[in-house]
């Protein structure tokens, strides 16, 4: 039976610790499950979402977390596409509306009025989490669900976004920023049969990068970290995959993109950043955002998991650690993922 009450990480106020608190179980409407949760990645999103860095906010009190996965164990009227006991993910895209230009042409995550789950709807840092069962991961048998938790965010943002700068097999893709997505973004793309550069700033990132397969790294930090991928990759990488959550990260991301080249865009700071106008003109590049992805991605990146190219590197942690493992991700000190572990489902 489904208890009354949940444990829960709130965001209060803006830039300050989440509270745990206990809420009440929320009760499933209409064409709404109720998932009880097992696992839940901490994404760098969730640190912007707790410190309101966004232009568009969310509004206290809210519950973040966007890379929930647990067990459907209530379902209100008209539910047809899940059934109890099945394993689901709750992702970013929470739901959309499905009939305007960007949900008709598989655009979904563009959708004007699409709803963020852990921003415009409470997530995954609780026991329970209603979702939208037409939006949710299916998670496939035999993938446990705290190692295929990072994957409903970072691993379906990198792989789209691996997608989005056009890098073919043999081709050149450089991953700026080797955290949470960067670690997936490695393994996705040499499963694509890419040439991996890895950058970031922190040395363990970058010897994590070549255990992942990258076949260069290059500190971001050096002054020629530019001029020595030109270098070695003879020319700039084809595609260039920015995660990072730092402004600096943007210029030299783009002065790594090869002539003709594609740097999509996917960390998230506040603000704005240079672009060289002859530069991109002269070099014919493009730059481009992305943003997590479709259910048709949700569904292929997990495929790769499920084959077993592609596993998340997790650190568990209980609830009521989310502080300081916000600290430590803002130091830039978590090595991969972490996961709260909220025990299994059936307990
Ligand atoms: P993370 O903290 O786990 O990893 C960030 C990595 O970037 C770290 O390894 C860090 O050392 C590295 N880094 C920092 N500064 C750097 C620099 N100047 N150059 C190179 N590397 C640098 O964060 P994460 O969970 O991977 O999230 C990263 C960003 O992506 C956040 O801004 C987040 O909001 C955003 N995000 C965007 C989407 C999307 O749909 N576009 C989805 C998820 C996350
Ligand atoms: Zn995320
Ligand atoms: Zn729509």
């Amino acid at each position: 039976m489904t208890p009354r009450k949940m444990h829960a990480a709130v965001v209060t106020a803006f830039g300050k610790p989440l509270e745990l608190q206990e809420w009440d179980v929320p009760t499933p409407g209409p064409g709404q499950i109720l998932v009880k949760t097992e696992a839940c990645g901490v994404c760098h999103t969730d640190l912007h979402a707790a410190n309101g860095d966004w232009p568009l906010k969310p509004t206290p009190p809210f519950i973040p977390g966007h890379e929930a996965i647990g067990i459907v164990v209530a379902m209100g009227s008209g539910v047809t596409v899940v059934k109890e006991g099945d394993r689901v993910g709750v992702p970013w895209l929470y739901s959309a509306c499905g009939h305007c230009e960007y949900c008709l042409s598989a655009w979904e995550t563009d959708c004007p009025t699409a709803e963020f789950g852990g921003y415009t709807k409470n997530g995954g840092f609780a026991e329970y989490v209603l979702a939208d069962p037409n939006y949710v991961a299916l998670i496939p048998k035999g993938l446990g669900a705290k190692e295929v938790a990072p994957l409903i965010c970072a691993g379906i943002t990198t792989y789209k976004g691996i997608k989005e700068t056009q890098a073919r097999p043999g081709e050149w893709i450089a991953i700026s920023g080797c955290g949470g997505l960067g670690h997936l973004a490695i393994q996705y793309a040499k499963a694509m049969g890419l040439l991996v550069v890895g950058v970031d700033i922190d040395q363990g990132k970058l010897d994590h990068a070549t255990r992942l397969g990258a076949d260069l790294v290059i500190d971001a930090r050096s002054p020629d970290a530019v001029e020595t991928l030109l270098k070695e990759t003879g020319g700039g990488c084809h595609g260039v995959l920015i995660t990072a959550p730092s402004l600096p990260a943007f210029q030299q991301g783009v002065a790594m993109t090869r002539r003709h080249g594609i740097a999509v865009l996917n960390g998230l700071p506040p603000g704005a950043f240079p672009l060289d106008i002859f530069d991109l003109v002269a070099k014919c590049v493009t730059v481009r955002g992305s943003f997590v992805g479709t259910r048709k991605d949700m569904a292929e990146c997990l495929d790769f998991a499920a084959r077993g190219k592609v596993h998340a590197d997790i650190e568990l942690q209980p609830l009521s650690a989310i502080n300081s493992v916000f600290e430590r991700l803002e130091r830039g000190d978590v090595p991969s993922r972490v996961v709260l572990d909220f025990g299994p489902a059936g307990q």
